[in-house]
C-alpha cells in the first residue's frame, strides 16, 4: 500500500493506493536506473519546457545554455533521434550539431538528414536553421505554413486566468476585446478574483467567480455576432486553456438538486461558452438536428480552432535564442520590445515589474484590485505579442496568405438547447463534446502533414488503374508507397477522403469540412471513398478504394500521387440529440426515472409474484447454479437487475438460460397476462447481439422449447443473412408487436432500436455488455421499455474494457453526481444512500467483499479456468469467485498451444515468486 498527502478543501487529506502491481518497477529503478544515472559522467537529461514547474529552472536554464536545449520546445524523441543522428560518444551540444549541419549533404534525402532538418526548423530557400544561425538577440520568424494563428481578424478576444492549486480552482480571470490593430474596447475589459483566504476557497466563492466570467464572455460574444466580427480567441498558454476548460466542466457537472436550482441558469451560460469556446463546436450546434444542415454551415476554410494558445504559435513559429522555452521576459526582450517605437509604450508596457509568469505569486488576501490589474496586463502582454507576431511576419514575407492558411469565419454564437433537466442538457453537451472532438482528431492528420511538408500521417498512394467501374462507384488501384507505417483494415464504410500528395491538395483536405458531409457517401468535395482490399505482394502491397472519384478523375494518372486521409464519418450523434430533445418533452420518461434513482426504480414493480408462484417458479431452475439462481430470483421482484459477469462466469450462457426459462416456466403462470411477452436484446457491437441470440437459440432446442417462443434478429435489407432457420430477420419497420402471435426475443443495435423506440413497447430489455454503452446511447433502449412493468437487465463486468470516449479531458463529477458520462453498468450501479462509486471501490481489501449495491449481483463461478489460473482472479473478484473446472489443464498437444508450454510454465514460477514483471 502506497500513500500520498493532497490537498482538498477540506484540508490535507492522505489518499491510499494499491502498490503491488508497481512494485516489481520501483525495484528495478532502485537497483538498476537510478545507480545508473547518478554514476554517469554528463548529465543525460535535457532541460525543457516541460521544467517550467521545476523550482531549480532558473538554475537549470543557465547550465542549458550551449547544449542542445538551445533548441527550444525540443522533445524528448527530437532530443535522442538528434542524438543519433550526431556521430558523437556522450552528450551532444549545440556546436556539434552546427558542425554536423555544415559538414553533410543538408539536401540528401537520407533519413537522419530529413529528421534533423525538420527538427532544426531548417529553411530550404535560405539555406539556413533560424535555431542555429541566430547571431543577435532579437526574434527570428521561422517561416512554417500554419493553420494555427489566424491570417486577419477583426477582434481578438484575450482571457487570462489563474489557478489556485490548493483548490484546483481558479482565483481569478481577465477577459479584454480588442480591435484587430490592438486597440482596447473598454466596455469589453473585465477581470475579478476571490481574495486569497479560506473562506474564498469554497464551492460558492467559485460558483460565484465562475458566473461573472461566464457571464461578460457570453456579452462578447454576442457583440462579436452581432458585428458579423470574425475575431479570434487567446489565451496565452495552454495551462489555461485548460483551466478554463476544467472550471467551466466542474460548474456544468455540478448538481443542481444537491447544491441549489439557481445554478441551473449559470451551468447553461457555461455550456454555451464552452462549446463556442472550444473546437468548431457551432457547426454542431448549428446543425440542430435538422436535415437541411447544410445551409447553416459558411463556406470557405472553416473548422480551424476558435481559441488559439499563443505559447504554441510562438513556439512553432518564432526563433528565440534562449534554451528550453520562452519565458514572458525573453518574448518581451527579443520578439515585443524590438516592434515599439514609443517609449511611453515601452514603458507602460514592461512586463519587468510584474510576475506575470506567476500571477499566483503576487495573489494575496488584501488587494483584489491589484489582482485584477494584474490580470488585465497579462492580456495587454498577450496584445501585444500579437501585433509584434504580425509585424515579424510581415517582414519575413510579402505572401502572408502562404504562411498563415486559416482566416476566421464570421462570428457566429450558437445558442445551446435549453433542457428542462439537467441530466439530459449535460448528455446532449456531452453527445456534442465526443462528437467534435472526434472529428477534431481525425482533422489532425491533415493539419501535421500541412506543416510537415509531407505525408507523415496520411496514406502516401501511387495511383495504378481503374479495377471496375460503373456509372456512380468505381473501384481503383494503388500502391501503398510507405508500407511499413499504417495499419491497412478493410471495410465498406466511406472512410476516407483522397486528395493529391502537394501542399495544395492537403490544403483541400483541410478544407474538407468532415461535420458538414459527417453523413454523406457522394457530392462530397473530394472523393470519400472506402478501402475494400489490400492486396499484399512480396514487393508491394496495393489497394483498393471504392467510392466516387468524378472530383479527382482528370489527376487520376498512372503513378501519380496521391494522400489518403481518414475523415469522421457518424450516422448516430443527430439520432441520439434528437432522442434527448424528445425524452426532456416527455413528462414522465423512464429513462430519466431510472438514472436519476435505479435503486427506487427497481423496487416500482407494480405486482409481484406471489411466493407460491415463485416457488414453483424456481424449481424450474434447479440446473441453475447458486448465483444464478439468486439472479433469476431477483429478477422475479425487481425491474433493475445488474448482472456483473467476470471473465469465464459463462455470462452469455445464463442470460441464455434465464430467458428461456422465464418465457417458458415464469410466463405461463400469471395467468392474468393476455398479451405475448417481448424480450429485447441490444449491446453496443452486432457481434454481442448475434452471440447472445444464438446462445438462445442453442438452449431454447436443447431444451425443446422452440415451439415457445421466436427469436427475432433486426437487420437492414442488404446485411441480412440469406438462411437461418432459428432466428427470423427483418427490419426494425417491418416489426409490429400488436400482432406477435407467440412471445418474442428480438435483437438489434441502439440504432435498430432507435426506430421504433417511440412505436413500441416492450417487456424486458438486455442490455449485454452494458460496460461498454456510452449512459446517452443506452436512453435509447431504456425508452423502448414498457412504463408500468418493463424490466431492465445489464450484462457485463465494470473491471474490464469500457465504453471508448474521445475527451482526454473527460469531465469529473463531484463524489455525489451520477456518472452519467461512462457506461450504461458504472452510472446505474449504486449503493443505498450512495449516488455514485468510484474507482477506489474497485479494488478489494483483504477480506472484503464488493458491493455495488442492491441492484447488482455477481456471478460467482469460473467455468473457464483451473484453480491456478483463478487464483489471480480471485484477488479481483473475490474469493467467493470460484473455480467450476478445478484441475483443469491445458492442453499443450493442441498445435495452436504447443509452442506456450515453457512460456507458461516459466509464467507460474514467475507468478507464484510474485515476480509479475516476467509474467508474458
Ligand atoms: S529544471 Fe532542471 S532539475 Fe528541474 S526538471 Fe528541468 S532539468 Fe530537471
Amino acid at each position: 500500500m502506497g500513500g500520498v498527502f493532497l490537498p482538498s478543501i477540506d484540508g490535507i487529506k492522505q489518499q491510499t493506493f494499491s502498490m503491488d502491481f508497481i512494485l516489481p518497477r520501483v525495484e528495478r529503478f532502485l537497483s538498476e536506473e537510478l545507480p545508473r544515472i547518478v554514476s554517469a559522467s554528463e548529465v543525460p537529461w535535457h532541460y525543457n519546457h516541460r521544467c517550467k514547474t521545476c523550482k531549480f529552472v532558473e538554475d537549470c536554464r543557465k547550465d542549458a545554455k550551449g547544449t542542445i536545449a538551445m533548441i527550444p520546445y525540443l522533445s524528448v524523441d527530437d532530443a535522442s533521434d538528434l542524438k543519433q543522428a550526431v556521430p558523437k560518444e556522450g552528450e551532444v551540444d549545440i556546436e556539434d550539431l552546427v558542425n554536423y549541419v555544415n559538414n553533410i549533404q543538408i539536401d540528401s534525402n537520407v533519413s537522419n538528414v530529413k529528421k534533423v532538418k525538420q527538427i532544426i526548423r531548417y529553411n530550404e530557400d535560405r539555406k539556413q536553421s533560424p535555431y542555429l544561425e541566430s547571431k543577435t538577440e532579437n526574434a527570428q520568424y521561422i517561416g512554417i505554413p500554419t493553420a494555427t494563428f489566424p491570417q486577419e481578424t477583426d477582434h481578438n478576444l484575450i482571457i487570462a486566468m489563474f489557478l489556485d492549486p490548493f483548490v484546483s480552482r481558479p482565483f481569478g480571470w481577465a477577459i479584454c476585446l480588442y480591435t484587430n490593430d490592438g486597440k482596447i474596447m473598454k466596455e469589453f475589459q473585465h477581470a475579478d478574483s476571490n481574495l486569497k483566504s479560506e473562506k474564498n476557497e469554497t464551492l460558492s466563492s467559485f460558483i460565484s467567480l465562475m458566473n461573472s466570467f461566464v457571464t461578460h464572455l457570453e456579452e462578447a460574444f454576442k457583440y462579436l455576432c452581432q458585428e458579423g466580427s470574425r475575431a479570434c480567441i487567446f489565451v496565452y498558454e495552454e495551462k489555461e486553456k485548460t483551466l478554463i476548460q476544467d472550471s467551466l466542466l466542474e460548474l456544468i457537472t455540478l448538481d443542481p438538486d444537491k447544491i441549489s436550482k439557481d445554478i441551473q441558469p449559470i451551468q447553461h451560460k457555461a455550456m454555451q461558452c464552452f462549446l463556442n469556446l472550444f473546437d468548431d463546436c457551432s457547426l454542431l450546434l448549428a446543425i440542430k438536428n435538422d436535415d437541411n444542415e447544410n445551409s447553416e454551415i459558411p463556406d470557405g476554410l472553416r473548422e480551424f480552432p476558435r481559441l488559439i494558445v499563443l505559447e504554441h504559435s510562438l513556439s512553432e513559429n518564432i526563433a528565440i535564442n534562449v534554451p528550453g522555452f520562452y519565458q514572458i521576459t525573453d518574448v518581451w526582450e527579443q520578439m515585443v520590445k524590438p516592434t515599439l517605437k514609443n517609449d511611453q509604450e515601452l514603458n507602460s508596457l514592461d512586463p519587468s515589474n510584474i510576475d506575470l509568469e506567476s500571477i499566483y505569486a503576487t495573489w494575496d488576501s488584501m488587494n483584489k484590485e491589484r489582482i485584477n490589474k494584474n490580470l488585465l496586463f497579462r492580456t495587454e502582454f498577450v496584445n501585444v505579442a500579437i501585433q509584434a507576431y504580425y509585424s515579424l511576419l510581415k517582414k519575413f514575407t510579402d505572401n502572408i496568405a502562404s504562411i498563415l492558411i486559416f482566416s476566421p469565419q464570421k462570428f457566429k454564437f450558437s445558442e445551446v438547447q435549453k433542457f428542462n433537466h439537467h441530466y439530459l442538457g449535460k448528455l446532449y453537451f456531452f453527445t456534442q463534446f465526443e462528437a467534435v472532438t472526434s472529428s477534431s482528431q481525425k482533422r489532425a492528420d491533415r493539419l501535421k502533414d500541412f506543416v510537415q511538408g509531407e505525408a507523415i500521417c496520411g496514406i502516401l498512394l501511387e495511383f495504378d488503374e481503374f479495377v471496375e467501374e460503373n456509372h456512380n462507384e468505381t473501384i481503383a488501384q494503388f500502391i501503398v508507397c510507405d508500407e511499413t507505417s499504417h495499419k491497412l483494415e478493410t471495410n465498406n464504410f466511406t472512410n476516407f477522403i483522397l486528395t493529391e500528395d502537394s501542399a495544395e491538395g492537403t490544403r483541400e483536405a483541410i478544407c474538407f469540412s468532415d461535420m458538414k458531409y459527417k453523413k454523406k457517401f457522394s457530392g462530397c468535395p473530394l472523393p470519400v471513398l472506402a478501402l475494400i482490399k489490400v492486396v499484399d505482394n512480396s514487393e508491394s502491397i496495393a489497394i483498393h478504394l471504392k467510392g466516387e472519384f468524378q472530383k479527382k478523375r482528370s489527376k487520376l494518372q498512372k503513378n501519380a500521387k496521391f494522400r489518403l486521409y481518414k475523415r469522421y464519418l457518424d450516422f448516430n450523434t443527430d439520432k441520439i440529440l434528437g432522442m434527448l430533445i424528445n425524452i426532456d418533452k416527455q413528462k414522465n420518461s423512464l429513462s430519466l426515472e431510472i438514472l436519476k434513482d435505479p435503486n427506487a426504480w427497481s423496487t416500482s414493480l407494480p405486482e409481484k409474484l406471489p411466493e407460491k408462484l415463485k416457488t414453483i417458479a424456481l424449481n424450474k431452475c434447479d440446473s441453475f447454479t447458486p448465483s444464478q439462481k439468486k439472479i433469476s430470483e431477483a429478477l422475479l421482484e425487481k425491474r433493475l437487475q445488474i448482472i456483473w459477469g467476470p471473465p469465464g462466469s459463462g455470462k452469455t450462457h445464463f442470460l441464455a438460460l434465464f430467458v428461456t426459462w422465464y418465457l417458458t416456466e415464469v410466463i405461463p403462470l400469471l395467468r392474468e397476462k393476455k398479451a405475448n411477452t417481448i424480450i429485447g436484446i441490444t449491446a453496443n457491437t452486432n457481434t454481442t447481439i448475434d452471440n447472445l441470440l444464438e446462445r438462445i437459440s442453442v438452449v431454447q432446442k436443447r431444451m425443446n422449447k422452440t415451439d415457445d417462443f421466436l427469436l427475432v434478429r433486426m437487420t437492414t435489407r442488404s446485411t441480412r443473412p440469406s438462411n437461418s432457420n432459428d432466428i427470423t430477420y427483418c427490419t426494425p419497420q417491418e416489426l409490429n408487436f400488436k400482432d406477435a402471435y407467440k412471445h418474442t426475443v428480438v435483437g438489434g443495435t441502439i440504432w435498430d432500436w432507435h426506430k421504433i423506440y417511440d412505436k413500441q413497447k416492450i417487456d424486458i430489455m438486455i442490455i449485454d455488455e452494458g460496460s461498454q454503452l456510452l449512459v446517452a446511447n443506452a436512453c435509447v433502449a431504456l425508452e423502448c421499455l414498457n412504463q408500468t412493468h418493463g424490466k431492465l437487465i445489464i450484462a457485463g463486468d465494470h473491471m474490464q474494457l469500457g465504453p471508448i470516449i474521445q475527451n482526454t479531458s473527460h469531465p469529473a463529477f463531484s463524489d455525489d453526481h451520477p456518472l452519467i458520462f461512462g457506461s450504461t453498468q458504472q452510472c446505474l450501479m449504486r449503493k443505498v444512500g450512495d449516488p455514485s462509486f468510484n474507482e477506489d471501490d474497485f479494488f478489494l481489501k483483504k477480506g472484503q467483499n464488493h458491493d455495488y449495491g442492491p441492484c447488482t449481483l455477481q456471478l460467482k463461478e469460473n467455468w473457464r479456468m483451473n484453480c491456478e489460473l483463478n487464483s489471480f482472479f480471485q484477488e479481483i473478484y473475490g474469493d467467493d469467485y470460484i473455480s467450476k473446472n478445478r484441475n483443469l489443464e491445458w492442453d499443450f498437444k493442441d498445435d495452436d498451444l504447443s509452442h506456450r508450454k515453457s512460456c507458461y510454465q516459466a509464467d507460474i514460477v514467475s507468478w507464484k515468486s510474485n515476480d509479475f514483471s516476467k509474467v508474458k
